[in-house]
């Protein structure tokens, strides 16, 4: 009799995002003049860089050709590509890194969710409340999230992320085995300064827990005070394993690609207290459950760094990032309370006379036709929050602040 892996039965189906479309698909039935505009998606909606679209056609080209075809590659990603990352990414800010510290993959969606494969059941986890719902279901399928009550696992800290802290959440002086820190923040938009930073990794080497910080927004980081690396932090390497994505920083959501960084130094614990390298596992990890991202994709990637492609990467993001300021501008003329917005692509509004997040949600569907995303849905502490994203086109970010304007 085959069994099924009964974790997998725990989890909520996560009906946020079918929940938003039904609502929406039901207003429009009912009033199918109406013109919705949605803030909710967490997609990005403008073309790739031209340098990665020449980049991709020529290796296509090559593939055509039998001097020059690629069958499979090195499982951790081209040299090319590692070595770039290496050179633009972390040089610059001070980060020294070897070849074989770096992974590319087929974007950090994965790579977050399979990092748990390489350490084991009993660790007990942290996450910042509310938080990217990756890092809490991919523990609840392997077990290690333990049970769920009222709404929370009992293997894992929730750290209240809210307007009452400065979405600054506070540093437990319990111990956890491995945090999730995603910085610039999906869904607050709200960033880590450098001290707040260090205290975590004055943390994790106190109590000897592996921090995993997502940092798939950095590219969205204005202000120069804020750490876009998590290495940027002294001895951060003996603690930290740092996911990235080329899906919001270019424009690669439907392409495929991020890369993951363990450094040589990290390592964990056996039972018996020996320490083994976790860079070695993650390395077998992906050897024998990932045969590599495509050498077209890596082409493309490779391309976001020339001189053309950092042009216009840059004038993407300043487009996404100049609908953020127009949201935020308007939002608070209007006497909103809005956080984030400044070094990402997302703006966290409370909902105005106590509403809860999915009754502020059905007000600007029904009276603005605009769509957010009910903050609840991406944690406990998203309650009397909506998230609002950049992602749009400028008109539609325009048309829809006039509009919630005359709520
Ligand atoms: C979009 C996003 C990612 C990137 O996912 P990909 O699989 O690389 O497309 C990672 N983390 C967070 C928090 C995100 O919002």
């Amino acid at each position: 009799m085959a069994l099924v892996n009964e974790c997998f039965l725990k989890l909520s189906n996560n009906y946020l995002f079918s929940d938003i479309a039904k609502k929406v698909s039901a207003y429009k039935e009912a009033h199918p003049q109406a013109e919705i505009i949605r803030l909710g998606i967490g997609d990005v909606t403008r073309p790739l860089p031209m340098a990665s679209i020449e980049a991709m056609h020529k290796a296509v080209d090559e593939m055509a050709c039998g001097a020059t075809f690629r069958g499979y590659g090195p499982e951790h990603g081209y040299g090319f590509l590692i070595n770039t990352i290496i050179k633009n990414d972390y040089e610059p800010r001070g980060v020294q890194l070897d070849e074989c510290e770096v992974f590319i993959s087929d974007g950090s969606k994965s790579d977050v969710g399979n990092i748990g494969d390489i350490l084991g059941l009993s660790n007990t986890i942290g996450v910042t409340d509310p938080i990217y719902p990756v890092y809490i279901d991919s523990n609840a399928m392997c077990g290690r999230a333990g049970e769920i009550h009222d709404g929370k696992w009992s293997n894992i800290t929730y750290m209240p992320s809210v307007m009452e802290n400065g979405f600054v959440p506070q540093i437990p002086d319990h111990k956890m085995d491995i945090v999730y820190l995603c910085y610039p923040n999906n869904p607050t938009g709200t960033v880590i300064s450098r001290s707040e930073l260090e205290k975590w990794v004055q943390y994790a080497l106190k109590y000897d827990a592996i921090i995993m910080y997502d940092a798939a927004y950095e590219a969205y980081i204005q202000n120069p005070d804020i750490p876009h690396s998590i290495y940027e932090i002294k001895d951060a390497k003996r603690v930290a394993i740092e996911f990235r994505s080329f899906s919001k920083t270019a424009g690669f959501t439907g392409v495929r690609c991020g890369y993951t960084v363990v450094p040589k130094e990290l390592t964990a614990a056996k039972a018996n207290g020996e320490r083994v390298a976790l860079n070695a596992l993650w390395n077998r990890r992906q050897c024998t459950k990932f045969n590599g991202t495509s050498y077209i994709t890596q082409r493309g990637a490779e391309a976001i760094y020339t001189p053309e492609g950092k042009a216009q990467v840059r004038e993407t993001i300043d487009y996404y990032m100049g609908n953020a300021k127009i949201m935020m501008d308007g939002l608070v003329s209007m006497g909103y309370q809005v956080f984030g917005g400044e070094n990402a692509p997302y703006l966290w509004v409370k909902t105005p006379d106590g509403l809860s997040s999915w009754e502020f949600f059905e007000k600007l569907l029904n009276e603005a036709n605009v769509v957010g995303t009910p903050g609840v849905g991406f944690g406990p502490s998203g309650e009397g929050y909506i998230r609002l994203t950049a992602f749009g086109n400028r008109e539609n970010c325009q048309a829809a602040m006039a509009r919630i304007k005359k709520l």
